[in-house]
């Protein structure tokens, strides 16, 4: 079996694709000519801070308008890029869309400390040149680097845990925030990962899903306290209800990322919502 993430080995053939007489081979060709028929774009879902409503920020969200299948999900092409090489170019262009994006909205009252989360993947910890290109995209566009969060991947990071760990040591030396994505999902413990210089983490959406098992608001907890105790920023992804979103208040877990305020937004769409009023999103009352 292929590992899920990184490694340098190639994986095996799946037949298993959805789509009649476009297989894997083709989405490749396909995403190679994506970028110059300019089919890709990006997508901003806010991150709220749950006592006031306020967008503290967005996570960039890749998005594939492909000409005749329409929108890709990126659950479907990131692990094709990643197989192909394709990763590399497709972070690079969503760093620097994400912070050209980021340094207008920031000029915008009241905005000079938005943040923007852009995801990478472990082929780009491995291939990229992520300390340069991140230091010259934040200078290209004159922005502040704790404004910037990168978010990775518990099993990626555990994937090469002595290269991560140099990697993202220099990273924080720019200034740039580290968040642990889908917290929980993998076998590693908070204590262990507390190692790397993450600022943030992220609890994956399974652990608030309304159909979840009875001991999961428990995790939850104990998942927030750990991290307010180490200092680290929590943000719940995908929480669903009202109620969770005061159980989370109360728990003094800061942020939520979830439909229930905000789905991902075109660029011009998270503008204007950010121009409109300065809290937008429903209060958790
Ligand atoms: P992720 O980084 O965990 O991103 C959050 C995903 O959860 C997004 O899916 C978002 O649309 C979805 N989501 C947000 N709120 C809710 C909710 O309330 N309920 C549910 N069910 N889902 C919610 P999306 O955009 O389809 O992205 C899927 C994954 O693809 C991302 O998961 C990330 O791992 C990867 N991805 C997306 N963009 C990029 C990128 O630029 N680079 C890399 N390397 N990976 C990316
Ligand atoms: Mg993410
Ligand atoms: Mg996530
Ligand atoms: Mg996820």
């Amino acid at each position: 079996q292929a590992k899920r993430m990184g490694g340098d080995r190639v994986e095996p053939f799946r037949p298993a694709f959805k789509t009649v007489g476009s297989g894997r081979l083709e989405l490749e060709s396909d995403l190679r000519r994506a970028f110059a028929r300019r089919e890709l774009s990006l997508a901003f879902q806010p991150i709220v801070r749950i006592a006031t409503g306020e967008i503290a920020g967005f996570e960039a969200l890749l998005r594939w308008e492909h000409p005749k299948r329409g929108m890709v999900s990126p659950a479907e092409f990131i692990p094709i890029a990643e197989t192909s090489g394709l990763i590399v170019q497709l972070g690079q262009f969503a760093l620097d869309e994400a912070v050209r994006r980021l340094s207008d909205w920031q000029r915008l009252p009241g905005r000079a400390n938005l943040t923007v989360s852009v995801n990478i993947s472990s082929r780009q910890l491995i291939r990229q040149d992520l300390v340069n290109d991140v230091k010259a995209v934040t200078k290209r566009y004159g922005l502040k680097p704790q404004t910037l969060k990168l978010e990775l991947t518990e099993s990626m990071v555990m994937d090469n845990p002595e290269r991560s760990s140099q990697l993202l040591d220099k990273l924080r030396e720019l200034g740039v925030g580290l968040s642990l994505d889908d917290f929980g999902t993998g076998y590693s413990s908070l204590s262990y990962l507390m190692r790397f210089p993450f600022d943030t983490l992220k609890i994956d959406q399974s652990f608030l899903a309304p159909d979840s098992q009875p001991q999961r608001p428990i995790i939850v907890q104990s998942i927030v306290s750990m991290a307010n105790e180490l200092g680290l920023s929590v943000v719940a992804e995908g929480v669903q209800t009202q109620e969770d979103v005061k159980r989370l208040k109360a728990m003094k877990c800061e942020y939520a990322q979830s439909f229930m305020f905000a789905p991902p937004l075109a660029p011009e769409e998270a503008r204007r919502l950010l121009q409109e009023r300065h809290q937008t999103l429903p209060k958790a009352s």
